[in-house]
């Protein structure tokens, strides 16, 4: 819960985490009181929704922590572990939502949340809809709501209300004057889903897409999409599937970016898939590890 602040070694900064950057109101007061108490008398909001309280003299700093756990308040540890996940509001309060991101955001986060022993720090952020608030492609793990289209050509009556929706070009007349939709340049935002007036373009499915191995920093690096995933238990089965072979095989200090980099995208894949159930338990339960070096 602490970071020794470089240009004096008395004071601390208090990091706390914040699921989705959710706080409720009640929470408020004692965050408040650490400040003024303890801290210098502000409190600095992350870039990934965590609340940090800055200045806090290192001779306070469990007086500090007690209070807030009491409240509480979980710290969040810096290093290589699953850090504060970040979800927009989706469904919540926005129009453009495809996906429920808060209730899989913090189903994620109580599953992942504790994970403080990976090979690297692992960043996973949640957007509701392609246009991605939440920047999912910069971060190891992002989830995408998308709402895939199916195009009927025989009941387009060619009022072109389509068109003027689709902000990529994937429907467009072509030299005969129909509509043609073009699945390539579709990005399945849905935008287009409530355009028609007659039934000519339909939703075949909404879905989680998964993307592995975006990153920020130095080298910055967009994720690649992993797949489509129909459910809220499916792409969650996914993305532990997939720390779990980044537990197993990836090295040291070694982002997941820059293993699917050494492993390329096929083997990466293949690992997620055979990962096996009992790997998966010692991610998630790292107390078996003991109880299995015991018994081998
Ligand atoms: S990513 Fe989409 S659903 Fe989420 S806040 Fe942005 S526009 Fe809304
Ligand atoms: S889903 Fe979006 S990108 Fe695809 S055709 Fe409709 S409006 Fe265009
Ligand atoms: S909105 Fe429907 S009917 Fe109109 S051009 Fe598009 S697909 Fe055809």
């Amino acid at each position: 819960m602490r970071s020794v602040s470089a240009r004096d070694p008395n004071l601390v900064t208090i990091r706390l985490r914040v699921p989705l950057g959710i706080v409720y109101p009640e929470q408020l007061d004692i965050l408040r009181e650490v400040a003024l108490r303890y801290g210098d008398g502000r409190l600095h909001l992350t870039t990934r929704k965590t609340i940090e309280i800055p200045g806090v003299p290192v001779k306070f700093l469990e007086q500090a922590q007690a209070l807030l756990s009491r409240a509480g308040w979980d710290g969040s540890a810096y290093g290589n572990n699953v850090r504060n996940i970040v979800a927009c509001p989706g469904r919540y309060s926005c129009a453009n939502a495809q996906v429920d991101t808060q209730g899989i955001g913090l189903e994620l986060d109580s599953i992942l949340g504790h994970l403080d022993h990976m090979p690297a720090k692992v960043k996973i952020a949640i957007s509701g809809c392609v246009n991605g608030c939440t920047h999912p492609l910069i971060n190891d793990v992002g989830v995408v709501g998308v709402s895939r289209v199916i195009f009927y050509p025989e009941k387009c009556k060619m009022c072109r209300s389509c068109i003027k929706q689709c902000r990529e070009g994937a429907l467009y007349l072509n030299s005969l004057g129909s509509v043609v939709y073009d699945r390539e340049k579709c990005i399945d935002c849905g935008d287009c889903l409530h355009a028609c007036p007659n039934e000519a373009l339909l939703c075949e499915g909404v879905y989680y897409r998964l993307y592995v191995g975006g990153k920020m920093g130095r080298s910055p690096m967009l994720g690649q999409c992993f797949g489509d995933f129909p459910t809220q238990g499916e792409v969650i089965e996914q993305i532990q599937r997939i720390l779990a072979a980044y537990y197993w095989y990836g090295n040291h200090e070694e982002r997941i970016a820059h293993m699917i980099e050494r492993v390329s995208m096929s083997s990466f894949r293949k690992l997620v898939a055979e990962i096996e159930p009992e790997k998966i338990d010692v991610l998630m339960h790292p107390e078996f590890t003991i109880e299995l070096q015991a018994n081998s």
